[in-house]
């Protein structure tokens, strides 16, 4: 049987091993962290396309078991609470495949779990440090000296993909889009409860803010502040404490519930990350080497759709193994098949997040607030966003390459 090698064990690798298994393949996953989900505190929403990949390797009833709430609407507001639009609404869709806000670590488990139990080994404790191809083979090494062997060998190892850098070193390296990202969670506090299923998203005088009340009373929250680069050393050198009090300085003069929600909760959450998304590299695969979800194409958090697409990405990867007779060759019709939609949905998160960090100019945040206003009119009564979680990855039918050689 065909051995593949996944490096990472984050949300793509379980779910590209699971649908490589159903396309005849061996997976083994290598994972750096030692564990599932490990240090990962953030939450996500998964879409009805990524939803519906889930269901093809049999991991949907797994997932939805562990996602916190339904989130199947977005209300945007400005900072003043004025509506600018309502997206959303997927009461056409069947109910297994309505999104839902997922905590990342529990998607992680629940991804890892449900791999494991479809028979997959998944090591953890091995950090990639490159990789080597013969003409037959690739031979993966690893930080703690040990080697393994396959077929073909997945790069699904993330953003800072160690993978990418031996398979593409000439290629760019993320951008930093502009924003910091702080969030987390907030006990019960006195503030207005989000429609049922809705997330709420505030384009703030200052910064960006997205909230959705939890059943439990909690508040799911996360912040974006327009801020120059910073490395990860000087975020830390402010302390938490301070990052909290600039974050509540940036949204004072938005609606109050923001500061109520912020003051409850604790400074970690105030730490920011730096977001960074990956536009374009050259090539996503080389030799016996390719390179799926973050690690091909991080998009920025702004879209919703990064985790979703990585689970679209794994299937179309397996389906070309399975059909298609080389394994150069079908790396690269899983390239041709992906790239298009792939980059014009990272344009599109680009799009949305260079309108978050806000303005200190009051006429160019009114001109804003019109412009959100017709773009969320148009986006509702055409559909204009249909084409991102309408899209489904049909696994049962045949890949070709580009001249149409099947296995
Ligand atoms: C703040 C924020 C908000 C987001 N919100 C959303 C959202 O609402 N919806 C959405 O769909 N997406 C969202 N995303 C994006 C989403 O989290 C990612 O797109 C998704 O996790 C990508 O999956 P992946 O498997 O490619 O990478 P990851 O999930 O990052 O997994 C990579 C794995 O590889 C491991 N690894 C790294 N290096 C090595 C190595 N050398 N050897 C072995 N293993 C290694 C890592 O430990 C990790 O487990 C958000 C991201 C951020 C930062």
């Amino acid at each position: 049987m065909t051995r593949a090698l996944i490096v990472g064990g984050g949300v793509g690798g379980p779910i590209a091993a699971a649908a490589l298994k159903r396309a005849g393949l061996e997976p083994v996953v290598y994972e750096a962290h030692s564990g599932p989900g490990e240090g990962l505190g953030a939450f996500l929403a998964l879409a009805p396309n990524g939803l519906a990949a889930l269901r093809t390797v049999g991991m949907l009833e797994r997932v939805r078991a562990a996602a916190s709430f339904p989130t199947t609407r977005i209300e945007f507001v400005n900072g003043s609470g004025r509506r600018l639009g309502l997206l959303g609404g997927e009461d056409h869709l069947p109910a297994e495949l309505r999104g839902v806000t997922i905590n990342r670590a529990a998607l992680q488990r629940a991804v890892a779990d449900s791999a494991v139990d479809q028979g997959i080994r998944i090591e953890y404790g091995k950090r990639l440090a490159h990789y080597t191809e013969s003409g037959s083979g690739v031979v993966a090494e690893f930080t703690d000296g040990s080697t393994a062997e396959g077929a073909v060998l997945v790069g699904a190892d993330g953003i800072h993909s160690a993978v990418r850098r031996t398979l593409g070193p000439e290629g760019p390296s993320p951008s930093y889009v502009g924003l910091l990202g702080i969030g987390g969670y907030s006990p019960a506090v006195d503030a207005q409860p989000t429609p049922d299923a809705t997330t709420r998203m505030v384009f703030g005088k200052r910064g960006f803010f997205g909230y959705q009340t939890a059943p439990s009373g909690e508040t799911y929250w996360f912040g974006n502040l327009g801020h120059s680069r910073l490395t990860r050393e000087e975020i830390a050198a402010h302390g938490d404490d301070v990052w909290k009090e600039y974050a509540l300085e940036l949204f004072r003069g938005d609606l109050p519930d923001i500061t109520r929600i912020m003051r409850a909760c604790d400074p970690a959450a105030f730490r920011p990350l730096g977001i960074y998304d990956l536009a374009s590299l050259p090539h996503w695969h080389r030799g016996r080497a390719a390179l799926i979800g973050d690690a091909a194409h991080a998009v920025s958090p702004a879209s919703g759709q990064g985790a979703s697409l990585a689970a679209e990405d794994a299937l179309v990867l397996a389906r070309c193994l399975r059909d298609i007779r080389t394994v150069p060759e079908a790396l690269a019709a899983y390239e041709q098949e992906r790239r298009d939609r792939v980059e014009r949905i990272v344009a599109e998160g680009r799009r949305r997040g260079a309108q978050k960090a806000g303005s200190a100019n009051p006429a160019a945040l009114l001109l804003r607030d019109l412009t959100m206003r017709v773009v969320f009119e148009l986006a509702a009564r055409f559909g204009s966003h249909a084409w991102i979680h309408d899209y489904r990855v049909d696994f049962e039918s045949r890949a070709a390459t580009s001249e149409g050689n099947q296995r």
